[in-house]
């Protein structure tokens, strides 16, 4: 199976593709995951996307486009993946039905997780993951069950993104609307298309997608 979930910062994306990688034995695919390793590795291609990153904008279509061609070739997206954070604009969504085309791909559901932009800048700035085994959580919202203790790995060490500040959320909101978010008209008309309230609590909002991929 094949998903993309889309939605704006903090509209919950990570959050459901790593439930729903556990449910379905999928694999998530985060763009964003994966330009943050080449940052971290000082790659050329991480040189290239870091200014853009902590500013909010996007990076350029071709360097992601690439990014993502390659990775759905590996062995371990044989089994379905859930694509997170791509496309997120026009050129990435046309891009991809040519990739899946040509690899004798298809799409099976794309969910658009629907969120008032006014909470995202709190569910954005409250976000923190783990940093031994990328659980994410929120001060409020998604804490662990043991203060300082990550539920599922025990860590006790944890992060936050750099660019998880209020300032850049406006910037990586306005970019949504302006660059992504013409792309749910675009499966809209496709007729692939699906919505989920990405205000309720997180649990229904798992159901919800469930509930939609049946
Ligand atoms: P995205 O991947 O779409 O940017 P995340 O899944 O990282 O968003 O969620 C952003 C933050 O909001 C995280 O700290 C997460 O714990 C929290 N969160 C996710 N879904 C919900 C929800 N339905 N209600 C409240 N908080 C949520
Ligand atoms: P979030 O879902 O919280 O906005 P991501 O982790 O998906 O954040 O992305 C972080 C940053 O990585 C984005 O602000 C952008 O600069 C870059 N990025 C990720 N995916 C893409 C993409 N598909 N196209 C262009 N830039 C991307
Ligand atoms: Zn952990």
């Amino acid at each position: 199976m094949k998903l993309m979930l889309l939605g704006p910062p903090g509209a919950g994306k990570g959050t459901q593709a790593k439930r729903l990688e556990d449910a379905y034995g999928i694999i998530q695919l985060s763009t964003g995951d994966m330009l943050r390793v080449e940052v971290a590795s000082g790659s050329d291609l991480g040189k290239q996307a870091k200014e853009i990153m902590e500013s909010g904008g996007l990076v350029s279509d071709d360097l992601i486009i690439n990014m993502i061609s390659s990775r759905i070739d590996h062995d371990d997206c044989k089994g379905g993946f859930i694509l997170d954070g791509f496309p997120r604009t026009t050129p990435q969504a046309e891009a991809l039905d040519t990739m899946f085309s040509d690899k004798g791909m298809k799409l099976d559901h794309v969910i658009e997780m629907k969120v008032d932009d006014d909470a995202m800048v709190e569910r954005i700035t409250g976000r923190y993951t783990c940093a031994g085994c990328g659980a994410g959580y929120h001060d409020s919202f998604q804490k662990p069950k043991e203060e300082g203790i990550c539920d599922k790995c025990g860590g006790t060490d944890f992060k936050r993104r750099s660019d998880d500040n209020a300032e850049t959320v406006r910037s990586r909101l306005e970019a949504y609307h302006e660059q992504t978010a013409p792309i749910i008209t675009y499966y809209r008309d496709k007729g692939t298309l699906k919505s989920v309230d990405g205000m309720a609590a997180i649990d229904e909002v798992t159901t919800q997608i469930k509930d939609e991929i049946g």
